[in-house]
């Protein structure tokens, strides 16, 4: 959609920041008919309902064959995915099987995020070790009970089988509101599988969503991936997250080391790939109406990824895809981001437009958030001040003229104020979220830059990240590697944290 006053409700948005003005997508109790958006820009805040589905839904499309699972010392978590596609019916039947050592002999929690974003079509069955077992549902949490009598320290194999039917996209949704559903142009994959909660000191790791921002951490994984497209469109495509395997007329990828994978199904969309110099495939998957700005979008992505591979340290995968969304905003998974369409549309043929930032920062999300990943309920500004910082990071290396610019135009024009700390559940809009933990955020990066130099902040920077690679930091890591690097955290918190 286009409409006078865009450009301004733009300027308001932060990347992967979910809150939206207008309410969020709604999944409704009774499947929708296919043809009616699920929810409108005028429909009113509403309790989303979980719909358990009724036996007499009609089976969905038989799973493809599983791939076979890539070999994984277990020493994290292994996930086999399957999933059949109808692109018509708008329907997803999953075989999802997790296999992992259990940290908790009694059960173990798995976030369903896909029940914010679609109805159950068929039920969710959960089978442990071979053998059935009752799941409970609170929230967008499943918690799945283990069999006495484990053995200590074996992996554990929970297989999930349901089906999604999914919702058309809100044409108002931010954020992940847009990644799991369909439009007229695209089917979006993303958070559509139950992923593993992490397990802490404190026990399991299983935090409410919200209005704003992301909630759902996961530990770092392992992924084969097999998706059959079907339906009456010409020849959908299936991209995304992992490498590529030979699996016609299937799509299946492998992915090492990652959080959450995500795909996209379309047969009208249009591709276009690079190669960086650290030897990376770039794909930009794009409407057909913004080619310019969709090579514009794709550069920055490829020399994103070149910039932070020298800043913060390898990056892990061979690809990286980059999806022209249907929705408004970025979201970022592992080795893919998504990025508004809106963004291509107003690109101005300059570094200095939103399309250039967003996917510079979508990009840095592939350090922060999924390398070194964090609670994102509690401590958002783990991942998002760091993103937001690597936009001028980004600038001051490729167009380093921009860069004063950068800081007018994202930062100071808002005068941001608020605790870089916040949780998601501290702020009431998402004016203040944003400004709290990313601006803030990016201005306490900048001070610690200041005090520390250039060279000592991107050692600080490098420090962290390989310390935390494939772990979920905590603040107290983060400042004991600004410590290590002669920084004084005490300094920073004082001037920037509610809760020092
Ligand atoms: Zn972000």
């Amino acid at each position: 959609m286009r409409r006078a006053g865009r450009l301004a409700l733009a300027l308001l948005l932060a990347a992967c920041q979910s809150a939206a003005p207008s309410p969020p997508t709604v999944p409704t109790a009774t499947p929708p008919p296919v043809s009616v958006p699920a929810a409108t820009a005028t429909a009113p805040p509403a309790t989303p309902t979980i719909e358990r589905a009724s036996p007499t839904v009609a089976p969905a499309p038989a799973t493809p064959t599983p791939l076979a699972a890539a070999s994984s010392p277990l020493s994290r978590p292994a996930y086999a995915l399957t999933a059949t596609v109808d692109t018509v019916a708008h329907t997803i039947a999953v075989t999802a099987v997790v296999t992992f050592v259990p940290p908790d002999s009694a059960q173990a929690f798995f976030n369903f995020n896909p029940l914010q974003a679609a109805a159950l079509a068929q039920p969710l069955t959960v089978q442990v070790n071979g053998r059935p077992a009752t799941p409970a549902l609170d929230g967008v949490w499943v918690s799945v009970p283990f069999p006495a009598g484990l053995p200590p320290d074996a992996p554990v194999r929970v297989a999930f089988t349901y089906a999604l039917r999914l919702a058309a996209v809100n044409p108002n949704a931010w954020g992940w509101r847009g990644t799991l559903g369909w439009t007229d142009r695209q089917l979006n994959l993303g958070d559509w599988y139950p992923a593993l909660a992490p397990y802490t000191a404190a026990g399991w790791l299983t935090p409410p969503p919200t209005a704003l921002g992301e909630y759902a951490a996961t530990p770092y994984s392992d992924f084969t991936v097999r998706i059959a497209a079907a339906g009456l469109d010409a020849a959908p495509f299936v991209l995304g997250s992992g490498s590529p395997q030979p699996c016609a007329p299937d799509w299946c990828f492998i992915l090492t080391g990652g959080r959450f994978v995500a795909y996209v199904v379309s047969s009208v969309m249009q591709t276009a790939t690079v190669q960086t110099t650290t030897g990376v495939t770039v794909t930009s998957v794009y409407l057909p109406e913004h080619a310019a700005a969709a090579q514009a979008a794709l550069r920055a992505a490829a020399a994103a990824l070149e910039t932070y591979t020298d800043l913060f340290g390898p990056y892990p995968f061979s690809q990286f895809v980059q999806v022209e969304g249907d929705f408004y905003d970025g979201m970022e998974y592992s080795g893919l981001s998504y990025v508004g369409a809106g963004y291509y549309a107003e690109y101005d043929g300059t570094p200095r437009n939103l399309l250039t930032l967003i996917s510079a920062h979508e990009v840095a999300h592939q350090w922060w958030y999924n390398q070194v990943g964090n609670d994102q309920a509690h401590a958002p500004w783990l991942d998002e001040a760091l993103c937001t910082y690597a936009e001028p990071l980004f600038l001051a290396r490729r167009y380093p003229e921009a860069v004063d610019w950068w800081w007018r135009f994202r930062v100071d024009a808002y005068a941001p104020r608020g605790a870089v700390d916040s949780t998601i559940y501290d702020h009431g809009d998402f004016r203040g979220y944003v400004d709290a933990v990313y601006l803030r955020g990016a201005q306490m990066l900048r001070a610690m830059h200041t005090a520390l130099g250039d060279a000592r902040f991107v050692a600080f920077l490098r420090a962290y990240a390989a310390a935390q690679a494939g772990q979920l930091a905590t603040a107290a890591d983060f400042w004991a590697a600004y410590a290590a690097a002669g920084g004084d955290p005490a300094a920073v918190q004082a001037a920037y944290f509610a809760a020092p």
